[in-house]
């Protein structure tokens, strides 16, 4: 028990976003130590050559309402910028625009019946809010059934296998539907979303101000008290991957790995902010300057990403070879080495949970045993897609529950 004249001491495993705001909404009420076994920023931490970019990127929506109060908290508010951008596919090196009605009926690779079917289908899931009840449906059977087997194969499957690779197959047909509700918040010129101009770094900096962050990784384990690294916590919030947890019995959850290259370019690529790449080693291009202004970076700046699992050869490839490959696919898109400045590879082993069927079961309760809290990616707020707004809400919800529990607030 904590004694009565005495702070609590909260040891927080991991300063990404829900680790600095669990710790941001603890700290006037116990002590608090942020253990940070890699870099403070997590999954949205950034890369600085003279601005500063997310190493992944990072876009934010309208309806991000913790997101967003959390901006307005930390005086950020005023750099929150929204803006409507192009999406896309791109085929066999050729980007088309599909961000209005008359370039969705150009794109040659779906008949009028199959862009009827996927309007319809969009329109659909933008108003559906029952996504969670399909958490035991296979998304490729829930297509079938909505879509038939033609959008399914064209469409689909190649997004699917983009964003899953080797685990499209399991995946549930909640995490689509949710998916394709998010993005289709477009009008008629395109999808709207929101930046923090200047970088989300800003967000790190200003929650970590004021916050005691040990850059190291930390071991926990149950003397009596609980023990981080030797030392004696009452309490302890969990934010990292769970895979370290063994000694706790929680259910094992797949987590899929990401490989980012962030390129700075002499020239643009396209108009299009975000392209869906078919037949090409990575998934997605995304082009950061058709989004936030191209004046604060002078250079044009994309990324270009694979989700894929730890284990792929993509993931365990040297840099240089990643380079290479990506570098030599571009080509197909007229970019070749002379048009870049500087190439960056980012990866990250645990950058969200494999939505696999049934996942919903995998979401972890805020209070695991007494004393130790989990929050993160498998919390509630992050189903059944992780984002920044779902961290932020895990993050300030687990501190509640902890300071409730403890009595240090009452609500
Ligand atoms: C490619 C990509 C693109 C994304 N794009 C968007 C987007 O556009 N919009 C959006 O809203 N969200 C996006 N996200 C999601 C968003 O980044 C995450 O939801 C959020 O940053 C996760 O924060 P977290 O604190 O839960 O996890 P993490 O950021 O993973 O933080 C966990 C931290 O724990 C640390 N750690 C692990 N083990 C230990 C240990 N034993 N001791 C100490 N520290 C430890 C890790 O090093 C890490 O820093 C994206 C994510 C990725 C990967």
């Amino acid at each position: 028990m904590v004694s009565y004249g005495e702070r609590m001491k909260v040891a927080v495993i991991g300063a990404g976003l829900t680790g600095l705001t669990a710790a941001y909404n603890l700290k006037d009420y116990a002590n608090v130590k942020v253990y940070e076994a890699n870099e403070v920023g997590g999954l949205l931490a950034s890369f600085c050559p003279n601005y500063c970019i997310e190493k992944f990127y990072h876009h934010c929506f309208k309806w991000d309402k913790e997101l967003i109060l959390l901006l307005k908290d930390l005086n950020l508010l005023s750099k929150l910028f929204w803006k409507t951008v192009k999406v896309g596919f791109a085929v066999n090196g050729k980007i088309y625009s599909l961000s209005n009605i008359i370039e969705i009926i150009k794109y040659p690779y779906l008949t009028l019946k199959e862009k009827a079917k996927l309007a319809f289908f969009t329109l659909k899931s933008k108003k559906r809010k029952d996504y969670e009840k399909y958490d035991e449906v296979y998304a490729i059977d829930g297509l079938k059934i909505e879509v038939g087997d033609s959008l399914l194969e064209k469409f689909f499957l190649p997004l699917l296998n983009a964003k899953f690779g080797e685990n499209a197959q399991k995946i549930s047909y909640a995490w689509l539907l949710a998916r394709v509700s998010i993005r289709s918040n477009r009008n008629l010129k395109g999808e709207k979303i929101g930046y923090l101009r200047g970088g989300f770094k800003q967000l790190i900096d200003k929650l970590s101000e004021d916050l005691e962050i040990v850059e190291e990784f930390a071991e926990i384990k149950k003397f009596g008290k609980w023990q981080v690294n030797g030392e004696d916590f009452d309490a302890v919030v969990y934010t990292a991957p769970l895979d370290n947890l063994n000694f706790l019995q929680i259910r094992k959850i797949k987590y899929q790995s990401t490989v980012c290259a962030l390129l700075a370019l002499k020239r643009s690529l396209s108009d299009v902010y975000w392209v869906n790449s078919i037949g090409t080693p990575f998934g997605a291009i995304i082009e950061h300057t058709n989004f936030a202004p191209l004046k604060d970076y002078g250079e044009h700046l994309v990324y270009l990403v694979t989700y894929c699992s730890q284990q792929s050869e993509i993931f365990r490839m040297s840099e240089n070879r990643i380079r290479d490959i990506f570098m030599n696919s571009l080509r197909k898109f007229g970019i070749c080495e002379k048009d870049l400045n500087w190439i960056r590879i980012f990866k990250a082993k645990y950058s969200g949970p494999v939505y696999e069927v049934g996942f919903a079961k995998n979401i972890t309760p805020y209070k695991i045993s007494d004393g130790f809290y989990i929050a993160g990616m498998t919390s509630k707020p992050n189903y059944p897609e992780r984002s920044m707004n779902g961290s932020i809400k895990a993050g300030r919800e687990v501190a509640e529950v902890l300071l409730k529990d403890y009595q240090l607030i009452i609500k």
